[in-house]
C-alpha cells in the first residue's frame, strides 16, 4: 500500500524541554516495497513507524495511506485502520503467555467479530504458511526465539494487511535465528505483495530490503526517494 509522509513534524514535550521526534519528514514508500530504517537510537526511527502505524499522531504535516490521511482519523477510525490495514512487528514478540500459538494468532479476529471456527481455521493456515503447523498447540514459554518471532509474525498476518511495520524485528534473535526470519519477511513482501517497513540497527538485516532509509535527528537524511539507495537484497 504505497504511503507517504509530507512534512511531518512530531514534536514530545513543550518549551525549552521538547524534542523534535520528527523534524518536517518527507517519505514515499511505493506499494509493495520493502523498506529498512536504519540510524542511531534516538533518531526517530520508531515515531515514525507509530505514526505511519496510527499509534501516533504527528503535530504538522500528512500521513497519507492509500489515499486517505490518516493523521486525522478519529480515535475509531484509526483503530479500525490499525487492525485492517497494518501487521506490527515487536522485538519483544508480546505474545500472550498463557494462550496457544494457534490462540495469539487467531485473537485479533475475534476484534473483527470473525466466528470461532473461522478463526481458528484461518489461524493455522497462516501458521502453516510461515512453518509452524507443528507448533500450534504450543504455548509462547515453550517456543525457541524464531518461533516466538514467527508466531507474532503470523499474528501480524492474520487480517492480511496491507502494511506490515517492524521495529526490531531480530533484536532479541541470533544471527542465524535472525537470518531465518528476514528471509520469511523478504518471502511475504515478494509473495503477498504487502509494503514492509522495518527498523534495525544490523546492516545484514537491512541488505533483505530493497531501499535504506537513514534517519539522524529527527530527519531523513538518505534513501528519501524510491530510486535512490535501491540494491539487490543478498
Ligand atoms: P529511535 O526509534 O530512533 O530510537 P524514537 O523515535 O524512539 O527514536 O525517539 C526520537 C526522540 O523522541 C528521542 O529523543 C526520544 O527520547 C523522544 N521520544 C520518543 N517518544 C517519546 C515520548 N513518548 N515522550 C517524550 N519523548 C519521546
Amino acid at each position: 500500500m504505497a504511503t507517504s509522509l509530507e512534512s511531518v513534524t512530531r514534536v514530545y514535550g513543550q518549551g525549552s524541554s521538547s524534542v523534535k521526534a520528527l523534524a518536517d519528514v518527507s517519505l514515499r514508500v511505493g506499494d509493495a516495497e520493502f523498506v529498512a530504517v536504519m540510524g542511531p537510537s534516538g533518531s526517530g526511527k520508531s515515531t515514525l513507524l507509530n505514526v505511519i502505524g496510527a499509534l501516533d499522531r504527528p503535530n504538522r504535516g500528512r500521513v497519507v495511506v492509500d489515499g486517505q490521511d490518516i493523521a486525522r482519523l478519529d480515535a475509531r477510525a484509526a483503530a479500525r485502520y490499525r487492525r485492517r490495514s497494518v501487521g506490527f512487528i515487536f522485538q519483544s514478540f508480546n505474545l500472550l503467555p498463557r494462550l496457544t500459538v494457534l490462540e495469539n494468532v487467531a485473537l485479533p479476529l475475534m476484534f473483527e467479530g470473525v466466528g470461532q471456527r473461522e478463526r481458528i481455521r484461518r489461524a493455522a493456515a497462516v501458521l502453516t504458511e510461515i512453518g509452524m503447523a507443528d507448533r500450534l498447540g504450543h504455548r509462547p514459554p515453550t517456543l525457541s526465539g524464531g518461533e516466538k518471532q514467527r508466531a507474532a509474525i503470523a499474528r501480524a498476518l492474520i487480517a492480511n494487511p496491507d502494511l506490515l511495520l517492524a521495529d526490531e524485528p531480530t533484536g532479541n534473535l541470533d544471527s542465524n535465528t535472525a537470518t531465518t526470519v528476514m528471509r520469511l519477511i523478504a518471502d511475504l513482501n515478494r509473495s503477498r505483495g504487502q509494503t514492509v517497513l522495518l527498523i534495525t540497527h544490523d546492516l545484514q538485516v537491512a541488505s533483505y530490503a530493497r531501499r535504506v532509509v537513514r534517519m539522524r535527528d529527527g530527519r531523513v537524511i538518505d534513501g528519501e526517494s524510491e530510486k535512490e539507495g535501491v540494491h539487490e537484497a543478498v
